[in-house]
């Protein structure tokens, strides 16, 4: 018997962007990032797109990008941002980082690492996560990267 068809409303889960996420959401373990592969020009763009953003061709496939990747660079953010922010209440200084993916792709994503411990070549990890609880009760799916023990 499964529980999650059972009581849909219960696990409702949609993803922070629509095309953002690949996989099924009700297993937070096996989702990744949803990448989109170009056949002319051999482009991968973050997202399920329906063309090339590179070259606007219409050829592509969705794939699924790397859990696994590379520090290329980062910022810490040491104020909190404006808006509806839903990260920690009292605010906590973060790392966004570009992640280089091997699929041939830099991503811009939050890190959970310490701030101190943060350096550009670390080996870093794909999560996606419960984020927030919206006003329809959905509960919605983010992503960052963490340290690899
Ligand atoms: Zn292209």
């Amino acid at each position: 018997m499964d529980m999650v068809e059972n009581n849909p409303a219960e696990f409702q889960r949609v993803p922070v962007r629509d095309g953002l996420l690949a996989g099924d959401l009700r297993r937070l373990d096996g989702v990744r990032l949803a990448g989109t592969r170009c056949h002319s020009c051999g482009e991968v763009s973050l997202g399920q797109n329906q063309v090339c953003l590179n070259c606007g061709g219409d050829q592509v496939s969705h794939v699924s990008l790397s859990d696994r990747g590379m520090l290329w660079s980062y910022t810490i953010v040491r104020n909190r941002p404006p808006g509806d922010y839903k990260g920690p209440d009292p605010f906590k200084p973060f790392g966004i980082g570009l992640v280089e993916l091997p699929d041939g792709i830099r991503v811009m994503s939050p890190l959970d690492v310490e701030i101190s411990d943060v350096q550009i070549g670390m080996p870093l990890q794909f999560r996606a996560f419960v984020q927030h609880v919206d006003a329809e009760h959905h509960e919605v799916i983010a992503f960052k990267f963490t340290g690899v023990a």
